[in-house]
C-alpha cells in the first residue's frame, strides 16, 4: 500500500505519481486515513510541480469515482450542461437552462454556490420565494424529465472527494493551480452524467483567470478531460472586465434573467447567452435557433415551469432593499471602463457574497450599473446604485469602488466579448 509521505515526498521533488498512487491517495483521503495536513502538502507540490496529462486523468478520474455517476439515460432529449468559471453578473445560467431546454434539449445543471466576489446561481434562485435547491436525486431527474432543465444544488454523494479537496483549498493558497481547477471543475461534471457540456471561461479583471494565456491552458485542460470521460465539451472564452448586463446581486440579477427571457435582455448579456446556447445545442445536435425561442416567448415560459416545479412562484415580488445610495460620475465623458472585479466586491460587501460558505447571503443587496462602457456620462450622474438592507455596509462597499469607474474624452475601443472558441485539447 502506499505511504501519504513517499507521496507528497515524490511530487515534492517532481516525480509523477502512478495512477495506483493516484486512486489510492484520492480515496484514503476522502474516507479519511489521509490527513487534512499531509493533503495540504500535497496540494502545494501539485501546485508547483503540477500534474502530467496521464496524472491529471487519472486524479480527475478518482474524484469522480469518489461517489456516485449520475445516469440521465431515462431522460428522453439529449442532455448538454453549461458551466461557468465565475463571474460578476453572471447570470447566464438561469436563462440559458430554460432556453436551451426550450429548444429541444434536456440540460442537468448541478450548481455551486457563489463563494467570494463572483455570485452562485443557487443563491441568485433562492430569492424567488418558495423555491427549492436541494433536491433528490430522483426528483431533479423528474424534473428534467417532464420540464426539460433542472437548476439544483449538487448532492454530497457527487464526486465527495471535490468537497473536501476545494474546501482545503482554499485555506490552503492552491486554488490557482490548473490541474486542480480542472480536475475539480469536470469532476462534478462528469460525475452529473451529462453527455455534453459547454464551458464558459472567464477572462479579466472579474475572473478567475485574469490573462488570456491561462484561461485557454484551462480550457484546454478541461476540454481534453471531458472528450476522455466520454463527455461532448466545448469551450467559449469570454470577457470579464466589466459586469455582465447590468445588474449585480442575487434579487437583482434574477429580475434582469426574466426581463432577458422576455426578450428584453441588455446586449452584451444575450450575446454571450446566445453563444454559449448556439454552442449547447450544436453539441446536443440540435438544429433550432435560440434567438427565436428568446423573443417569442418560448424560453420564459419553460424558466416560468422550472421554478414552479421546484417549488417556486414565477409571480412573486422579489425582495426590494431597504436602501440605496449611488456612486456618480466625477466628470463628464465616456464611461471607457467599469471595474468587474470591483463592482463584485462591492456587491459582496453590500451582502449580496459569502466570505465563508457558512455564511448567509442577502437576497435583495447588490449593485445596479446605470451606466456602462461605451456610454456617455455627465459630472454629477448616477453611474452605479448600491443597494443593501443595512445601511452600515455603504461605507466598505464604496471603499470597493475607488477607481472602479474610467471616465475619459474618448468612446473606448470596441472588444469583443466571445473571445475565442475551443474545442480540441
Ligand atoms: N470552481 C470549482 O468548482 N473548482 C475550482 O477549483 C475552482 C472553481
Amino acid at each position: 500500500m502506499p505511504d501519504a509521505v513517499e507521496l507528497i515526498r515524490a511530487k515534492r521533488d517532481g516525480r509523477a505519481l502512478t495512477d495506483d498512487e493516484i486512486r489510492w491517495l484520492i480515496a484514503a483521503y476522502t474516507d479519511g486515513a489521509v490527513a487534512d495536513e499531509q493533503m495540504s502538502a500535497l496540494l502545494m507540490a501539485v501546485y508547483f510541480q503540477g500534474l502530467e496529462p496521464r496524472e491529471l486523468r487519472a486524479w480527475t478520474a478518482a474524484m469522480v469515482s469518489s461517489g456516485e455517476r449520475l445516469d440521465l439515460s431515462a431522460v428522453p432529449a439529449p442532455t448538454v450542461d453549461k458551466h461557468s468559471t465565475g463571474g460578476v453578473g453572471d447570470k447566464v445560467s438561469l436563462i440559458l437552462a430554460p432556453l436551451v431546454a426550450s429548444c429541444g434539449a434536456a440540460v442537468p445543471q448541478l450548481s455551486g454556490r457563489g463563494l467570494g466576489h463572483t455570485g452562485g446561481t443557487l443563491d441568485k434562485l433562492e430569492s424567488v420565494p418558495g423555491w427549492r435547491a436541494a433536491l433528490p436525486v430522483a426528483e431533479m431527474i423528474e424534473v428534467l424529465r417532464e420540464v426539460g432543465c433542472v437548476i439544483c444544488a449538487a448532492g454530497p454523494g457527487l464526486a465527495p472527494a471535490d468537497r473536501r479537496l476545494y474546501a482545503l483549498r482554499d485555506v490552503t493558497g492552491t486554488v490557482e493551480s490548473i490541474p486542480l481547477i480542472a480536475s475539480s471543475i469536470m469532476s462534478k461534471k462528469i460525475a452529473e452524467g451529462t453527455a455534453a457540456l459547454v464551458l464558459d471561461v472567464k477572462v479579466g479583471r472579474g475572473a478567475f483567470m485574469r490573462e488570456l494565456a491561462a484561461a485557454r491552458l484551462l480550457a484546454q485542460t478541461m476540454v481534453g478531460l471531458g472528450h476522455e470521460a466520454g463527455v461532448r465539451t466545448a469551450a467559449l472564452l469570454t470577457s470579464m472586465d466589466t459586469p455582465l448586463g447590468r445588474a449585480v446581486g442575487n434579487a437583482v440579477e434574477v429580475e434582469e434573467a426574466v426581463a432577458t427571457l422576455r426578450g428584453e435582455g441588455p446586449p452584451d448579456l444575450v450575446e454571450v447567452t446566445l453563444a454559449l446556447a448556439r454552442e449547447m445545442l450544436a453539441l446536443a445536435g440540435l438544429d433550432a435557433d435560440p434567438a427565436a425561442a428568446l423573443t417569442d416567448g418560448r424560453a420564459l415560459e419553460r424558466y416560468r415551469t422550472m421554478i414552479a416545479a421546484q417549488g417556486g412562484d414565477p409571480d412573486a415580488p422579489l425582495p426590494r432593499a431597504r436602501h440605496a445610495q449611488v456612486v456618480t460620475a466625477a466628470e463628464s465623458g465616456w464611461l471607457r471602463g467599469l471595474d468587474a472585479r470591483a463592482v463584485g466586491v462591492a456587491a459582496w460587501r453590500l451582502g449580496a457574497g459569502r466570505a465563508r460558505k457558512e455564511d448567509p447571503v442577502s437576497a435583495s443587496a447588490g449593485v445596479l450599473c446605470l451606466a456602462k462602457p461605451g456610454e456617455r456620462v455627465e459630472a454629477g450622474q448616477a453611474v452605479l446604485e448600491l443597494r443593501a438592507d443595512d445601511e452600515s455596509r455603504f461605507a466598505r462597499a464604496h471603499e470597493a469602488l475607488s477607481g472602479a469607474l474610467e471616465i475619459g474624452p474618448e468612446p473606448p475601443g470596441a472588444a469583443p466579448l466571445v473571445i475565442e472558441r475551443i474545442a480540441e485539447a
